[in-house]
């Protein structure tokens, strides 16, 4: 069986977070691997110039503060499992491109996620899961959440 050496799981804060996270765990554990978490905070700031005039008064949206505030939401979901040993790290993007994109910088060989968690309707179209598959250098371990 593989030897992992640096899991990363990544972390959304959904229902189905704690099972992830759990599974991760077990396995870094099993490895006595590295685990790292990874929460990709979702904001978009205005692409399309031509919406500019819009947008910009209406998306003033602090984007430290958003960072701040993920950093303390993961620090507390750590802590939950006495995970003090596990880095912690919060992005801003899309999470297929951020979770892809973490792994190659970090030569993580392992990526755990959830086989689907908030985005509803990416069950059909296509989950964060099903996304980072195509562009993965690593093995990837979609857990079969229970909600
Ligand atoms: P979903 O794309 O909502 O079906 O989520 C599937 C899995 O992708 C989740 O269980 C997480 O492991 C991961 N994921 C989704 N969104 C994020 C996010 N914003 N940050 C980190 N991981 C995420």
């Amino acid at each position: 069986m593989h030897n992992y050496k640096h899991v990363l799981v990544a972390v959304d804060f959904s229902a189905t977070a704690d099972e992830v996270l759990n599974k991760a765990m077990e396995i870094a554990s099993r490895n006595q691997a590295r685990l790292s978490m990874l929460h990709v905070v979702e904001y978009m700031p205005p692409i399309d110039s031509a919406y500019e005039p819009i947008l910009a008064s209406s998306w003033n949206i602090d984007e430290k503060l958003l960072l701040e505030q993920a950093e303390k939401s993961l620090q507390k979901f750590a802590d939950k499992y006495q995970l003090s040993d596990a880095a912690q790290h919060v992005v801003l993007g899309t999470p297929k491109y951020e979770i892809s994109q973490f792994v190659k910088d970090h030569h993580c060989d392992l990526v755990v996620l959830g086989s689907h968690g908030q985005h509803g309707i990416s069950l059909l179209l296509g989950s964060t899961a099903n996304a980072v598959l195509h562009d993965m250098p690593c093995d990837i371990l979609a857990v079969k959440v229970s909600k």
